[in-house]
């Protein structure tokens, strides 16, 4: 079985988020389990495309509106990620050193087209094409109804929403920039007087998934407008809980970390991570140390983070250190924070990927308290390199995490507001003097399977439901 999978990242080529670490661990999963595994997405300018070097595979042109645009497809030359990996090069739009841009329309859509120009002229076809997010979302529709994609139609497309808060809204002033289709189907473009790639794709996808099932609840009840339409193609949808690439997130083997662990040593390797951070961020390595990591948006609760740091400093004897960014005013606030606790307190705002491992490793309890998680990585990475979650019942949290009151490990709050999340605060830091319980609490998470083996198998499962005589 060939799966193909579309994504605008993919690790370690392109991360802005979770998006990326699932599309470059799940290949290889698959790859794994004998099926072929293979991920197509944009050239950027970035760090990897400039260490590695590059075959052509493909030279072509395609059509964007009136517009012709030269492309390639390359492969890396060297290396191996565990599955074979294809960048569409589009320089006048996708070679660009970012992933994300405020105007994405024209960029991501010619990557579509040029993805599936490429996938029409192989000689071997994919036997299922998987879609992920709204930056491909309208592949589905092109496969299913594009004249030229024609031989393409009867390829299965499953769709995965990793979060349906960004949908990739455009006008229908644009809608000739797409291959030429029947009129009679331009109502499965539009959402609300808008071409939306995410409910395209949820109306034109064999099969939808979220990144969690309690995830794939919540929007049935809110999904940023497009609730109904979920409720009406509910008996295709279904949650699948992401895995972790274990290999690659394992303080075992994990060269980014201060000192390698496992479950028998894991205090004297976390202690050494805690120590380093303490070291370099000027704070006090006897206090319990609690770590955020993620983009400072409000989804994950960020806009809380002013008033709930300065509360939980104020009136408990802890440390908080944050990596992330995103909102700037958040930026801000968190940074003025920095001057008002100089001793129990710090942030680096930007992008990490090295400190955000130590962070992982060297931090006792991790926060989460996201109001949208759709799976959220960072807790399972938490338990893996034994720190302590302290989550928002929501989404994937509620699907990983159990609390500690209920014989669980973590500490989980229904009510997400600065009062309830410092409760949770307050709790963890009782639990963290009780120094038996909790050193016993960071082995039993370790222990804790969250590799993609299970996760990889239900999408075989999905797969073959769709194509029963392969
Ligand atoms: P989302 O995709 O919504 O941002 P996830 O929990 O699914 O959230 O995944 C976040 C991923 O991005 C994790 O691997 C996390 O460690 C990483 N990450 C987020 N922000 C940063 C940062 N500032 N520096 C390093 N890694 C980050």
């Amino acid at each position: 079985m060939k799966i193909i999978h579309i994504s605008a990242e993919c690790y370690p080529v392109a991360k802005v988020g979770g998006l990326a670490d699932v599309v470059g661990a799940l290949p290889k999963y698959q790859n794994s389990e004998g099926a072929t595994g293979q991920v197509i997405m944009p050239f950027y300018k970035n760090n990897f495309t400039k260490e590695y070097t590059f075959d052509t595979v493909h030279e072509g042109s395609l059509k964007l509106g009136a517009d012709s645009l030269n492309f390639k497809i390359l492969t890396p030359e060297n290396g191996d990620l565990g599955f074979d990996l294809y960048l569409v090069d589009i320089p006048e739009l996708l070679f660009t050193n970012y992933v994300y841009s405020e105007n994405d329309t024209d960029r991501f859509l010619a990557f579509q087209i040029a993805a599936l120009d490429w996938i029409l002229q192989n000689k071997h076809v994919p036997d299922i094409v998987h879609c992920h997010d709204h930056h491909t979302g309208l592949i589905p529709f092109m496969m299913s109804h594009a004249k030229k994609y024609i031989k393409l139609k009867n390829i299965p497309s499953v769709f995965t929403i990793h979060n349906a808060q960004y949908q990739g809204w455009f006008s229908h002033d644009k809608i000739n920039l797409l291959p030429s289709f029947p009129a009679s189907h331009v109502g499965l473009l539009d959402w609300d007087n808008c071409i939306n790639p995410l409910a395209t794709a949820i109306k034109c996808a064999w099969r939808v998934t979220t990144v969690s099932p309690s995830y794939m609840e919540e929007l049935k009840v809110k999904a940023n407008g497009l609730e109904g339409l979920i409720n009406s193609e509910s008996q295709k949808c279904i949650g699948i809980l992401n895995g972790i690439d274990i290999k690659v997130w394992n303080p075992e083997s994990d060269d980014l970390i201060v000192k390698k662990y496992g479950v028998t040593d894991c205090d004297a390797g976390k202690k050494a991570s805690k120590d380093w951070l303490c070291k370099k961020f000027g704070l006090n390595p006897k206090k319990p140390l609690f770590v955020f990591i993620g983009r400072l948006v409000e989804e994950k609760g960020a806009d809380l983070f002013y008033e709930l740091f300065d509360l939980a400093l104020k009136n408990l004897d802890i440390s908080i250190l944050l990596l992330g960014s995103g909102n700037k005013t958040v930026e801000e606030q968190l940074t003025i924070l920095t001057r008002k606790y100089p001793k129990s307190y710090n942030a680096y705002i930007g992008y990490d990927e090295a400190l955000s491992h130590k962070m992982y490793a060297g931090g006792d309890y991790l926060l989460m308290p996201s109001r949208v998680e759709p799976c959220g990585l960072n807790q399972m990475y938490s338990l893996r390199y034994g720190t302590i979650p302290i989550v928002n019942k929501i989404g994937g949290l509620k699907d990983t995490v159990i609390d500690i009151s209920k014989g669980g490990f973590g500490f989980l709050h229904t009510e997400n507001t600065i009062k309830g999340i410092f409760n949770s605060i307050k709790r963890a830091t009782q639990f963290y003097n009780d120094s038996s319980e909790f050193k016993d609490t960071r082995k039993t998470i370790m222990q804790i399977d969250h590799s993609w083996d299970e996760s990889a198998q239900q999408y075989v499962s999905l797969y073959k439901s769709l194509i029963p005589n392969l």
